[in-house]
């Protein structure tokens, strides 16, 4: 099948990029390995999205992808193995079929970071979550602990308390935080508990997550806490498969290098969001999706008045 566009991924820069390609001519497809959404349907609540004082990263997200499904073509659940460029024209094999396409937008984002220690991947699913929104609920009247310091980490911790797990802890490996002073301050008046210099080394349990091994960074000094679930919110890391199979340029910690026009360092290839690193937003994504979509119009013969 032929398109003019192919969009890989499906967060808010992918449904931007849609939006904005059909309104200037272009006939888009979007590709999502899954249900779409990306990394932001995780987020309990989100309150820095313009237009929107309060809403959580489902609702969000399904807003964005059915106002996308209005304007382009949406393919969930399939996940594209293969992109090639031969003369101009990408190749582009998913798992379920092939396609060409002028142009390709890649926006397939990042994925949570493992702590990669002893009991994660055993306990994943048995208490060791990545996400408090979708497992929150089944740790209520319980202890649990947050590991990490950035916004993300803080947001989870004080979701956990709203949503009545009996006691929070944020364990984080400095003795500063990185997340915003709103959220710090969000936390303590929610009464989570902060365990600052301390690095998670295990978490123990037998059919379920029972306990938690710390070590200071300081004193060395190792500590058990018996709890029930240990939320694991340490960021993210690009998904650049196919960028990296592409020998499209990545920076040092692998995001997809742009210039303002989200260009590439192949001819009609744009990234736009997360993949891309820097703020890392919603906002800044839906951003990027759209300027992308516009720049393509450079490769596919439209017209367009900037
Ligand atoms: P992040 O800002 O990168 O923070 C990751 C945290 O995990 C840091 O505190 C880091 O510690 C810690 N960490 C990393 N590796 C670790 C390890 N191996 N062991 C222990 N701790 C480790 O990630 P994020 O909170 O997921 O946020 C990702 C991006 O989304 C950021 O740009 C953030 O601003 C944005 N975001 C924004 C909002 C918002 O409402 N504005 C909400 C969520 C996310 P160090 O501090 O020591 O490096």
């Amino acid at each position: 099948m032929q398109f003019e566009l192919a969009i890989i991924g499906g967060g808010p820069a992918a449904y931007s990029a849609g939006i904005y390609a059909v309104r200037a001519g272009i006939k888009p497809i979007i590709f999502e390995k899954d249900g779409g959404g990306g990394l932001a349907i995780f987020s309990p609540n989100i309150e820095n999205y313009p237009g929107f004082e309060s809403i959580s990263g489902i609702d969000l997200m399904e807003k964005m992808s059915s106002h996308a499904k209005k304007y382009c073509e949406i393919r969930t659940f399939e996940k594209v193995k293969k992109i090639q460029k031969i003369n101009n024209m990408f190749y582009i094999e998913t798992i379920k079929g092939k396609y060409t396409s002028k142009a390709v937008i890649i926006c397939t984002g990042s994925e949570y970071r493992k702590l990669e220690i002893k009991g994660e991947s055993e306990l994943q699913g048995k208490g060791v979550s990545y996400c408090a929104t979708c497992d929150g609920f089944f740790f209520k009247d319980e202890k649990v602990a947050v590991i990490g310091g950035g916004n993300s980490a803080l947001i989870e911790a004080i979701y956990l308390k709203q949503i009545g797990c009996k006691e929070v802890t944020l364990i984080h490996r400095r003795d500063q935080l990185r997340a915003e002073k709103a959220y710090e301050d969000e936390a303590k008046k929610n009464k989570v508990n902060f365990l600052f210099n301390k690095n998670a080394i295990e978490i123990n349990g037998s059919d379920q997550v029972e306990s938690i091994l710390l070590r200071d960074t300081i004193t060395s000094k190792e500590m058990k806490i018996k709890l029930n679930g240990v939320f694991i919110s340490i960021g993210e890391k690009p998904q650049n498969q196919i960028a990296k199979e592409m020998k499209i340029k990545l920076n040092e910690k692998g995001y997809i290098i742009i210039d303002k026009n989200q260009r590439t360092n192949i001819k009609g290839v744009y990234a736009a969001g997360d993949i891309t690193g820097g703020l890392r937003q919603i906002v800044t994504a839906c951003a990027e999706g759209a300027i992308a979509a516009l720049s393509t119009t450079e490769v596919l013969d439209k017209k367009y008045p900037y």
